[in-house]
Order: structure tokens, then C-alpha cells, then sequence
């Protein structure tokens, strides 16, 4: 299984900015953008550029996809389980940068945050 995000992501810079009351269904959309983008406060608001804070919430909201799917039953009870792989895709020069392959030695990259929990 792949989950493949992208770099400039309009609706993950969406999610870091005030939210528009005249755009309640995107609000909705994005809401757990939004609650990731605040577990991952500090380390968004040390980058220098709105630009990178865009690339790197999409970096790690792919990583909480990767993270909900290996943990939900059909995938975590599956024989075998199959392997969930994050990448993520440059629009720009056509790249895919791999963010965690799904073998247990990258399992150290996976993003461990409990955003949606919380
Ligand atoms: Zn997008």
C-alpha cells in the first residue's frame, strides 16, 4: 500500500492559515490538517520560509496516513500484513522522496504523533 502526498499542497498551506468562516466545508476538510499542524507546532514555526513549513506538514501528514493505516485492524491483522510505504512527490521535477518504506527499519521515521486523539 502507498500513500503518496505532494509538495505545495494548496490544501495543506490552507490548513496554516486562519481559517475562512465563509469556506465552512474546506474548514471541515482540512480540520485534521489543522490539528496536526498544531501537535508539530515548534518544530513548523522553526522554519524560515512559509514555504517550508507548507513541505514539511506535508511530509508529516503523510507519515500520520502511513501511521492510522498500520495501525487499523484490516491491515494490522492481515496474514501477511501487507507493507504501508509514505512518499511523497515533487510536482516541480517530477521526484518521489521516500518518507518511510514499510520494512521495520524504518519504522524510527515513522511520525508517532497523536494528533487526531488528541
Ligand atoms: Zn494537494
Amino acid at each position: 500500500m502507498i500513500v503518496c502526498g505532494h509538495y505545495g499542497c494548496g490544501g495543506v498551506r490552507a490548513s496554516l492559515l486562519p481559517p475562512d468562516p465563509g469556506l465552512p466545508h474546506v474548514n471541515c476538510r482540512i480540520a485534521p490538517l489543522c490539528s496536526l499542524a498544531r501537535a508539530h507546532r515548534d518544530e513548523l514555526d522553526a522554519k524560515a520560509s512559509e514555504r517550508e513549513r507548507v513541505d514539511r506538514l506535508a511530509e508529516l501528514n503523510v507519515l500520520e496516513q502511513v501511521r492510522q493505516l498500520r495501525a487499523h485492524p484490516i491491515v494490522r491483522d492481515a496474514e501477511p500484513a501487507p507493507l504501508v510505504h509514505g512518499w511523497i512527490f515533487a510536482l516541480e521535477d517530477g521526484r518521489l522522496k521516500v518518507l518511510t518504506s514499510g520494512y521495520e527499519a524504518d519504522d524510527a521515521m515513522t511520525c508517532e504523533t497523536a494528533a487526531h486523539s488528541a
